[in-house]
């Protein structure tokens, strides 16, 4: 199919796919939330899509949240922010500050520093755990076989802030064992937040039970080469 050429009109396309792959799996689409991933874009495109009704963004990178979000806040604030990248214990404080979901816990040494920040803030975001489904050494998130051992850690420490799981399967492997990997975890877990799928493959996540999914070229177009 020929991409539509307006924001409004990916961003449509977008949430009718999601309800098309929702009914295939007989799902209700209002248990998947869309995550409008807006880094590199400007605050403008963020705009555009606000005004064609989304409310849930994703950013990877701190700092270029902390430029584009409190703005966008003041003047919408049922907006709401999900971090999604590989996090730095240096940047807990403001990821703290900034988020209301952090997708990406990954490491104990980050529990610490978000642990930390939280009582600082007397605030704390929502977390996932990112998984690395694939092993991947240069990839972030808990490798497979530490991970059940962190997900215990990270429910006793943060409770019912402990949402789910999060995964970014390997860029050239069919992905839905990674997805059906991350959910089988997430059930033995009795976590209910699946984030897993992105532009290329979010039906397909959505058939295998994502709660959450990451869109963000299909939805802003390109990112720019600075990417
Ligand atoms: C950039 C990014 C996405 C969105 O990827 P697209 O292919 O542009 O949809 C999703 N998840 C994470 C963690 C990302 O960094």
């Amino acid at each position: 199919m020929v991409t539509p050429l307006l924001l409004a009109d990916r961003l449509a396309h977008v949430r009718a796919q999601i309800d098309t792959a929702a009914h295939a799996a007989a799902r209700d689409p209002a248990e998947i939330t869309l995550v409008a991933v807006s880094k590199f874009h400007p605050a403008t495109s963020v705009q555009e899509a606000i005004q064609a009704g989304q409310r849930v963004f994703g950013e990877n990178r701190v700092q270029e949240a902390a430029a584009k979000f409190p703005a966008l806040r003041a003047t919408h604030p049922d907006i709401r922010l999900h971090l999604i990248g590989g996090l730095q214990t240096n940047k807990a404080r403001d990821a703290v500050r900034l988020a209301d979901m952090i997708e990406s816990l990954d490491r104990p040494a980050l529990s610490d520093a978000l642990a930390k920040a939280a009582d600082m803030e007397g605030r704390m975001p929502d977390l996932l755990i990112e998984v690395n489904t694939g092993d991947e050494p240069q990839k972030f998130g808990v490798p497979r076989e530490q991970a059940d051992a962190f997900i215990r850690a990270s429910r006793a420490r943060f409770g019912d802030r402990l949402k789910g799981l999060m995964c970014i399967p390997p860029a050239e492997q069919n992905p839905v064992p990674h997805f059906q990997l991350l959910r089988s975890m997430a059930q033995v877990h009795g976590l209910s937040v699946l984030s897993m799928g992105m532009s290329a493959d979010y039906p397909q996540a959505i058939a295998q039970g994502a709660t959450l999914v990451r869109v963000g070229t299909a939805i802003f177009g390109p990112r720019p080469a600075t990417a």
